[in-house]
């Protein structure tokens, strides 16, 4: 690590040891940011904090459960201490157990409310009172196009558009002290999730993302780099004046 500048402001990425979070983690450190990478286990991170030290960035990998209040507080006190007051929260953990509802076991749907759910409250909580305290804060939640229904993910399309209308109160409550909130609900992106998915269905992931970007308007599949460069304008200063929103970023119309 190196030394904190006067101007740099601290973002917390969650899961940020692969997928969108990793490119989120790594665009913030690209625009400014020194950044923590929050992930299940603490070495999980290395590798997204070791590329943004290489680029000359400060970073911090901590190890965490969000669905684990004690984690979370034990994770946000050790950020604040050793990184600065985080000013920017992306909640981007996320796990799947999708099943079809007369297969779905009450672990598949707890597993997933208490990862996306819980987790974000858990975060949002822990992370506001430095957001209040500086009168300024930017939150990113993550949604998901599956909000709108999707087969086989009737708890993951729950809890994603339960993270919308989380969004939209945070964004109520916490804008007069300065931060907003809002929701990015990507499309297909390119990630071992969607890879985990294309197995479970027994496709060759090729396949799936052709099949995929066939039924997309332009044409092709999301990479994690789509999601960041949207997060990174959410984040700004610039943006004090964008919140409650849900931006779907998927390639076409969704809303
Ligand atoms: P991914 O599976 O590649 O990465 C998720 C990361 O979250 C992993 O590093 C994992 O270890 C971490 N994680 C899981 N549970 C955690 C917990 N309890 N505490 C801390 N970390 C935990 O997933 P991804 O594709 O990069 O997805 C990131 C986010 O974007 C998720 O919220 C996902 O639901 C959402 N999303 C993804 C897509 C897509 O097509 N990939 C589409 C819409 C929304």
């Amino acid at each position: 690590m190196t030394e904190q500048t006067s101007t740099e402001k601290v973002a917390v990425v969650t899961g940020a040891a692969r997928g969108i979070g990793a490119a989120t983690a790594l665009r913030l450190a690209a625009d400014g940011f020194a950044v923590a990478v929050v992930d299940l286990e603490e070495t999980a991170g290395k590798d997204t904090v070791d590329k943004i030290v290489a680029a000359g960035g400060r970073a911090l990998a901590v190890g965490a459960d969000v669905s684990d209040e004690a984690q979370v507080a034990a994770a946000v006190e050790r950020i604040a201490t050793e990184l600065g007051a985080p000013l920017v929260l992306v909640n981007n953990a996320g796990v799947l157990r999708d099943n079809l509802l007369f297969k779905m076991s009450q672990s598949d749907w707890d597993t997933v409310m208490n990862v996306h759910l819980r987790g974000a409250f858990l975060m949002t909580r822990a992370v506001q009172k430095h957001m209040v305290d500086a009168h300024y804060g930017r939150i990113v939640n993550l949604s998901s196009s599956s909000a709108q229904g999707n087969r086989g993910q009737a708890n993951y399309s729950a809890a994603k558009a339960g993270l919308q209308g989380f969004t939209k109160t945070l964004a109520i409550e916490l804008g007069k002290f300065g931060v907003t909130a809002n929701a990015v609900a990507p499309g297909f992106i390119a990630t071992d999730m969607t890879a985990a998915t294309a197995a479970r269905v027994g496709m060759e992931f090729e396949a799936f993302k052709e099949a995929a970007a066939s039924q997309i308007p332009v044409q092709r599949v999301g990479v994690p780099e789509d999601i960041a460069h949207t997060i990174s304008f959410l984040v700004s200063e610039g943006a004090g004046f964008v919140s409650g929103q849900v931006i779907y970023v998927a390639g076409g119309p969704l809303d």
